[in-house]
């Protein structure tokens, strides 16, 4: 008897849980709706769904360009406000010559004087190092960097085939203070310095230039003794960080001293004519 009663025990305790087991998956509610009723106000379908179908977009080549870098010039009339072209550039170590190019005139047109006409980014950019103090050499000035990848493949070539090795001691004329050197990387950049501006360039550090952007006005600031634009173009390791930059003056400090000699004549950024850019796209 007892054997029966235990076997019944264990048969409906075995039917409840199997009852318990069995009914989440079977739905004792009548299935929703395929529609909703009339008065129902839909919602709004998410977007997620929409986005996940829709193709990748394609981040467009940029189209390689170059501005004049003049109010009322263009690349083709920049040869004849040419006055002081690029020199063959000095040993590495060494700061003797000028080292960029010169814009100017006296007459132009109606114009009496290339003083207080814009200037433009020669390409797009980001923006390095602005000067705001009118010291030596440079006066107010504004240097921007652009990818060289930016520039056709042809072009770039020609640019790195013209690229130095840079030398580990440099033999400076100057008594260079010590600064952090960049590192030596495969990745370079176009950095364009426009010197002496009117003004001080309203621009911080890291500020995105278009091509043709205005950065300032054609001034006499720095070691200049008439009105023009000095365009200066070298190409260096990219990611360049001057935090200032000045000639060896008692009023300057031996960080715009470094900076100075970093700039131009570790070897590290090399001069080139800009005529290879403004060239490229006539
Ligand atoms: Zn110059």
């Amino acid at each position: 008897m007892k054997k029966y009663l235990f076997l019944v025990l264990i048969l409906w305790l075995s039917a409840c849980q199997a009852a318990e087991l069995a009914s989440p998956a079977t739905p004792t509610q009548p299935p929703p709706p395929a529609t909703p009723s009339p008065t129902h106000t839909p919602t709004l379908t998410p977007t997620s769904t929409f986005t996940a179908t829709v193709a990748p977009t394609h981040t467009p080549e940029p189209v390689f360009e170059v501005c004049s870098p003049l109010e009322d010039e263009t690349i083709e009339s920049l040869p004849r406000i040419l006055v002081n072209p690029l020199e063959i550039p000095p040993n590495f170590g060494q700061d003797t010559g000028h080292h960029g190019v010169d814009f100017a005139y006296y007459q132009r047109a109606d114009r009496t004087s290339i003083e207080g006409i814009e200037i433009y980014a020669i390409m797009p950019g980001l923006t390095v190092l602005p000067l705001t103090d009118d010291d030596i050499p440079y006066g107010y000035a504004l240097m921007l960097e652009t990818p060289l990848s930016y520039l056709p493949q042809p072009l770039q070539d020609r640019l790195l085939a013209g690229y130095l090795p840079v030398p580990e001691d440099p033999h400076y004329r100057l008594s260079c203070p010590e600064v952090t050197l960049p590192e030596r990387t495969d990745s370079f950049s176009i950095y364009h310095l426009y010197a002496h501006m009117q003004a001080s360039p309203a621009f911080t550090r890291d500020e995105p230039v278009r091509c043709g952007e205005r950065l300032g006005t054609v001034g006499n600031t720095g070691y200049s003794s008439n009105p023009h634009l000095h365009l200066e173009t070298r190409l260096g390791p990219s990611g360049a960080q001057f935090e200032s930059m000045a000639h060896y003056e008692v009023t300057n400090t031996p960080d715009q001293w470094g900076n100075y000699c970093l700039w131009r004549m570790s070897g590290y950024y090399q001069l080139f004519d800009p005529f290879l850019l403004f060239d490229a796209v006539e």
